[in-house]
């Protein structure tokens, strides 16, 4: 055992396996600066957690099959294919904890890192978050409300389901879909049939399900944390603006009321408890007028609409993961100014760093800080997340003000 690696006794149950020893025995490793993560993943979430870590004093390695990938230019990396079993073999022997930047990751090369590594986070989280289906019944089994729904097979399960329901209705796909993609608003039921296509265009039927319709008032997330040995924090809740599905503006505090912004939190640790994750859970929700929350989606990792911690909040999202995997206590994830996060699209990438690198552009009257992160991807093309600039200021107003002022987005 390295010096920087204690075993620990957990008290409670693990969803990993990897967590079991040899005798059947859970065990909690913490890991202290000097042990090097393994990421599979080499994008902007794996190259900020890395920024995040090696701070701390961690080692990072990344496996990704791109060879100038986000991470690999902060951390070395293993070029290989994803499911490529030497290569993980590789990472598994370099690493003394593995984690992932992103859901999709093959089964196969899952159990095998759990066989020849420490995966704290298990599998069994990634496998529910892949099937939007196993995913409802997990958020329900944890005591949360998700919006009503039913599992549908066919066209006629569709018009069954839609009368059950009643419309407005949003028919999705189990799995696969992501930014809206694979998915039909359905307001009037002459719509169901070419809704079922769109959605469902080959000869076979993928799984499907038909989510009521919540209108809703906004739209919020709440990344939660939890470490190895079960303790939890939440962050601070951000309401989210979305721009053709892909998430343009993240607002903190959220524009809702003290008491849903308690719930909201409530509600992400009850579940990141009830799911017994280890690391990131974000939670994403839909607010109601009357203050009703629906959990809509899961992601066990660091969010998009985390990233605004990265420099209003005591602890930035990545650093919370590290923390979290490596069983450190976690950090404090006070708010320590209002901000507001906007995403940086291809389309908006020259100005951005025009907006924010040159003298001219320099002098705001709004007292806004824009702090610009751009993650080092080597082609730029339209609706490709490219970057994100975090505004500090005294007031989401102005940095809403910022943002509309600077004309970048409009388009
Ligand atoms: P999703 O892929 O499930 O995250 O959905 C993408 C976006 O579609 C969400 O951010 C919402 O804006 C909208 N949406 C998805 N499901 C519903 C629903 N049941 N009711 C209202 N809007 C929804």
């Amino acid at each position: 055992m390295r010096p920087e690696e204690l075993k620990l006794q957990e008290a409670g149950g693990t969803n990993s396996p990897a967590a079991m020893d040899a005798s059947g025995t859970d065990t909690v490793r913490t890991l202290l600066p000097g042990a090097t993560v393994g990421v599979l993943g080499g994008g902007q979430l794996g190259r900020m957690m890395a920024l995040a870590g090696s701070a701390m004093g961690y080692r990072f390695v990344a496996l990704d099959p791109a060879p100038d990938a986000p991470s690999g230019q902060v951390t070395p990396q293993i070029t290989a294919a994803y499911n490529d079993r030497d290569a993980a073999r590789e990472l598994a022997r370099r690493a003394d904890v593995i984690t992932y930047e992103f859901e999709n990751v093959d089964a196969g090369v899952a159990a095998l890192l759990a066989e020849e590594s420490y995966v704290p986070q298990g599998s069994a989280l990634l496998y529910t978050t892949q099937h939007r289906l196993r995913e409802k019944a997990a958020i329900e089994a944890a005591g949360v409300p998700v919006a009503p729904y039913r599992k549908v097979d066919s066209l006629a399960e569709l018009k069954v389901a839609a009368a059950e329901l009643g419309l407005p209705c949003v028919l999705k796909t189990a799995t696969g879909g992501y930014d809206g993609k694979g998915q039909a608003v359905i307001r009037q039921e002459e719509e169901l049939e070419e809704a079922f296509r769109q959605v469902a265009p080959g000869a076979v039927v993928p799984e499907l399900v038909l989510e009521k319709f919540i209108a809703f008032k906004c739209e919020i997330s709440v990344v939660a944390a939890r470490s190895a040995s079960g303790e939890v924090k939440s962050f601070p809740p951000s309401e989210n603006v979305h721009v053709n599905n892909i998430l343009h503006l993240s607002i903190v505090p959220a524009r809702v009321s003290a008491d849903i912004q308690q719930r909201a939190c409530e509600l992400a640790e009850t579940l990141i408890a009830g799911l017994h994750a280890v690391g990131l859970l974000a939670v994403e929700m839909f607010v109601t007028e009357d203050g009703q929350l629906f959990v809509n989606e899961l992601a066990p990792r660091p969010h998009n609409s985390g990233h605004y911690t990265m420099d209003a909040c005591a602890t930035s999202q990545f650093e919370q993961h590290v923390r979290a995997i490596c069983n450190l206590p976690l950090g404090d994830t006070t708010l320590l100014t209002p901000v507001v996060m906007v995403n940086v699209l291809g389309q908006h990438l020259d100005g951005a760093i025009k907006a924010t690198c040159t003298q001219d552009e320099k002098d705001n009257k709004l007292g806004v800080v824009p702090k610009l992160h751009i993650y080092g991807k080597t082609e730029s093309k339209t609706g490709r997340k490219m970057g994100h600039i975090n505004l500090l200021c005294k007031d989401t107003g102005d940095g809403l003000s910022w943002v509309e002022q600077s004309k970048l987005w409009r388009n």
